[in-house]
């Protein structure tokens, strides 16, 4: 089953954007954010960039247990880390890790 990124309801087999909400089903999130369909916990996969309230990313994601959408949460201050191409994990930016770390400190409250 592939899922429309942009409003999480399933999109049919040969559908190019979404009938629902008209999201095309190849379009892809902007660097640093997390690519679109990305799998977190091994149960919410990442849709659509829905904006980024302080210093973070927030995504609509899916539930796959529930099937019900999601907003997923990401720490991502924009100008103190970037991420690995290869991994998709964030490397803090050099000299920014004071920047980097008093912020996640306040991220988990
Ligand atoms: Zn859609």
């Amino acid at each position: 089953m592939t899922y429309c990124m942009g409003c999480m309801q399933p999109l049919g087999d040969n559908e190019t954007h979404c009938h629902l909400c008209g999201y095309p089903a190849a379009r892809q999130n902007p660097s640093p954010f997390l690519p679109a369909r990305t799998t977190l916990s091994e149960r919410y996969p990442v849709g659509r960039v829905l904006g980024e309230p302080g210093a973070s990313a927030e995504y609509l994601g899916l539930d796959v247990a529930s099937k019900e959408a999601v907003v997923v949460t990401e720490f991502l201050p924009r100008g103190l880390c970037g991420r690995e191409e290869e991994t998709g994990a964030l490397r803090v930016l050099p000299g920014c890790a004071e920047s980097f770390g008093r912020l996640y400190a306040q991220f988990g409250q």
